[in-house]
């Protein structure tokens, strides 16, 4: 059993903090870990990600989905075409081949769980064309901008 030791970061006992991933300009103040692996038996990866108050993960998309729940903190998340804050417990499903990116609020972190294939597909990045036509989408741009205040109903 690891414990969670919840400070101004959250951390488990004995889970090493990991750099989120290669490519340091498409994110911003990530740490990844990796809570469930292999070794647990189950065909599965959970992962806990937190992103630092202003952050946000890459934009990208692949074949692989992505099972998240929020865990801690409050932010936004752009699960193609749509934009919605999120807060803890709320459940996000990427589908495959969406596009996606998670951004922490200006004034608190993202932390969030995720589950995955451990067999999955490397993310791909969208092109100047490709990110053009997410940012027409409603709210995308002001999403990016990293401005909360985007068009939403409820919350
Ligand atoms: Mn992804």
């Amino acid at each position: 059993m690891r414990r969670f030791r919840e400070g101004r970061e959250g951390r488990w006992e004995e889970v090493e903090v990991r750099g989120y991933k290669d490519e340091p300009e498409s994110f911003r103040g990530v740490t990844r870990q990796r809570l469930f692996g292999p070794e647990s038996g189950i065909a599965a990866e959970l992962r806990y990600f937190e992103i630092e108050p202003g952050g946000w993960s890459s934009l990208e998309r692949h074949e692989h989905a992505h099972a998240v729940m929020v865990l801690r903190g409050r932010g936004a998340a752009l699960v193609d075409p749509e934009v919605r804050h999120v807060a803890p417990f709320d459940l996000i499903r990427v589908p495959p081949r969406t596009w996606h990116q998670l951004r922490a609020a200006e004034d608190a972190p993202l932390g969030f769980l995720c589950l995955v294939d451990p067999e999955r597909d490397a993310p791909e990045r969208p092109s100047a064309e490709e990110l053009e036509e997410i940012r027409r989408r409603p709210g995308v741009a002001e999403f990016l901008r990293g401005r909360a205040g985007f068009v939403e109903e409820g919350r």
